[in-house]
């Protein structure tokens, strides 16, 4: 019985889990936060946990090494790019394996071209395509924590190259992908994904768990936690994502599939915004077939990239075509409007930079119905005007003016219930 309750004690311990922890800039910015890197990664460790570390850059690196490339040359080559790039993530994973030696694990650092992270060669966005884990899992049964550089790989031919920014976040789930690891954490300076951002409604709230196709809506509408391509990644390889913070102890936010829920979900889990849009409309364009393509054609011929779309009703043989773009690309769009317009027979070009998306998210949308008129009855009682709506099934985006932004998210927030209410937790 003795013995029982001893192997009991033991066995009540965490279980032993493999962890792929992917630390970004800022939670290795320093030598002294690497050393707390070194901490937490040597505290699961100790709990048992098999552990493989992605890290990104110093915080500022990457930065600085476009910089220093185009003080040399405007319009460096791709591949040289990727040569220079890839040696922020070289320099941070050789000291955290340093920092981890000293105390007293045994651990080993890899490139992506060590690994063998086989990619693409479109260098500066590369694809993954197949990673080895051969010599990752042998370190892992020997004992050894394994440190991997994030943000790059090798080409077929061993030419270096690199994921796109943030991409150290994909690095991270890949692995955990190849390795059939338990969960891939992302250690980042905040502790979670919130219902919005906690700088526009201060009592915004942490999310315990989302799904992946929240999380991507909320990732590309402009909360920017996550790489896009990460959470792409995660939710088609079923790798359990958690983001947390590398600074404050917590849970962080779960992401992950859908059916993994207990409660009933709310009907809305978050509201994002982002400022990244512009509006432009093609007035009194002849209604016939093929007019959107003929308008659409020549701006995606200038690879700008389009996002909302909306065509009016015709009433005398003319329509307004209206769409968004990038604010990046807002003046190559408006040239290219001007240049059609007069060809397609349009009475005037029209646009607006100043306009504002705000989306409410949640998989709870597809079960209750009415949450499109909740919300436009909330932006009403704020007298906010509403100049697009678009829907998928689980998000409902408007474009207003961009001065009513905040005030949209906020009263959106309120609207749905989405503050902190838990009786204890709430602030006076
Ligand atoms: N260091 C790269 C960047 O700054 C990759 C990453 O941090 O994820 O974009
Ligand atoms: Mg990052």
């Amino acid at each position: 019985m003795d013995l029982l309750d001893v192997s009991f004690d033991v066995g009540n311990r965490k279980i032993m889990a493999l962890l792929v922890q992917k630390y970004g800039g800022t939670s290795v910015g320093t030598a002294e936060r690497i050393e707390a890197v070194a901490d937490r990664v040597y505290k699961h460790k100790q709990q048992g946990d098999d552990i493989v570390v992605v890290v990104s850059a110093m915080s500022g690196e990457t930065n600085r090494l476009i910089e220093l490339a185009k003080s040399i040359n405007a319009s460096p080559s791709a591949r040289e790019m990727d040569v220079l790039l890839s040696t922020g993530e070289q320099v941070t994973i050789a000291l955290l394996s340093m920092a981890l030696m000293k105390r007293g694990l045994d651990a080993r650092s890899y490139t992506g071209s060590q690994i063998r992270i086989t990619t693409d060669n479109a260098h500066g966005k590369a694809r993954i395509q197949k990673i080895d884990t051969e010599a990752m899992q042998a370190d892992l049964d020997a004992g050894r924590v394994v440190v991997a550089a994030g943000f790059q790989g090798a080409d077929e031919f061993g030419n270096i190259t690199t994921l796109g920014r943030g991409g150290s976040d994909t690095t991270g789930v890949a692995l955990a992908a190849a390795l059939k690891a338990d969960e891939c954490q992302i250690y980042t300076d905040v502790d979670g994904v919130y219902t919005t951002d906690p700088r526009v409604v201060d009592s915004a709230r942490r999310l315990d768990k989302i799904t992946f196709e929240e999380m991507l809506e909320m990732a590309s509408l402009g909360s920017k936690v996550l790489q896009i391509r990460a959470v792409e990644f995660a939710g088609k390889y079923q790798v359990p994502l958690r983001v947390l913070s590398s600074f404050v102890e917590g849970e962080g936010t779960l992401i992950t599939t859908e059916g993994s829920k207990g409660m009933e979900q709310p009907a809305v889990s978050g509201i994002a915004f982002n400022r990244d849009e512009a509006k432009l409309t093609l007035k009194g364009v002849p209604d016939i077939p093929g007019i959107a393509s003929r308008i659409l054609g020549p701006i995606s011929d200038a690879n700008i990239e389009v996002d909302m779309i909306v065509q009016n009703v015709s009433v005398d043989g003319t329509t307004d075509f209206t769409f968004t773009v990038h604010r990046n690309e807002y003046d190559q769009a408006l040239a290219t409007l001007n240049s059609i317009a007069k060809e397609l027979g349009a009475v005037a070009v029209l646009s607006d930079a100043k306009i504002a998306k705000v989306s409410i998210v949640g998989v709870g949308m597809r079960s209750h119905a009415g949450v499109a008129s909740s919300m436009f009855r909330a932006l009403a009682a704020e007298s906010i005007n509403i100049q697009l709506i678009s829907t998928s099934e689980i998000k409902v985006s408007v474009i207003i003016d961009e001065k009513y932004m905040e005030l949209a998210v906020r009263a959106l927030h309120s609207a749905f219930k989405l503050s902190d209410t838990a009786p204890g937790v709430r602030e006076a």
